[in-house]
């Protein structure tokens, strides 16, 4: 049965939504293509996915998609940016592009692990949720800094900060959607839900 309570859009403009759009199925969740301002208006939770993230937000400004996020948010909406998504809606980047939305309270440092290993996995606890989960990072960004306000959801072993929450808004530097796992996406409904 698909749980009608609420519905997750994700941001369908370049990166891997489809495998977002494949884990909420698994879910029995409500989803949807977020292509349009239209779409974002259907929706109480939006994923923002992995893929690159100035062309992300050079499509996120050419549509028009910034202010109506925000506007969604001030009425409860929740955001869950992985990856390229984490950077979209940083405060600040320590990089000179894209330029953030500044959802979070939070700055970001793209492509960190780039100069060492351009992609790895690991196992990683993540507060919330019982059991370890793999995380995978493909020229992921990290957490350099957070302000006071914000949760840390999970880190690396060397204390590398990788998945963050404030309100109802969470990033992760790793990507859950190709991990076959449903445990980040359950977390991320929860928050829609306020269950958190
Ligand atoms: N390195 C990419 C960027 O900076 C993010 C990579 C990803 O989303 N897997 O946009």
């Amino acid at each position: 049965m698909v749980d009608s309570k609420i519905k997750i859009g994700v941001l369908s403009l370049q990166g891997d939504f489809i495998e977002h759009l494949d884990v909420l199925e698994t879910l029995s969740i409500e989803s949807l293509k977020v292509k349009t301002i239209s779409d974002l208006n259907k929706v109480d939770g939006l994923i923002i996915p992995g893929g690159e993230s100035t062309t992300i937000k050079k499509l996120i400004d050419r549509y028009g998609f910034e202010e109506p996020i925000k506007e969604k948010i001030s009425h409860g909406m929740s955001v869950w940016g992985t990856c390229a998504g984490l950077i979209c809606i940083a405060e600040k980047l320590s990089d000179p592009y894209p330029i953030p939305m500044n959802l979070i309270d939070a700055e970001i440092s793209r492509n960190w692990f780039g100069r060492q290993v351009d992609s790895f996995e690991t196992d990683l606890t993540f507060k919330g949720i019982k059991n370890k989960i793999k995380g995978i990072f493909i020229r992921a960004p990290i957490v350099k800094k957070i302000s006071p306000n914000v949760e840390i959801l999970s880190s690396l072993k060397d204390g590398t900060i990788v998945a963050i929450k404030q309100n109802k808004i969470m990033g992760t530097s790793f990507h859950p959607e190709l991990s076959g796992t449903t445990a980040v996406h359950d977390y991320f409904i929860r928050l829609t839900k306020n269950e958190n």
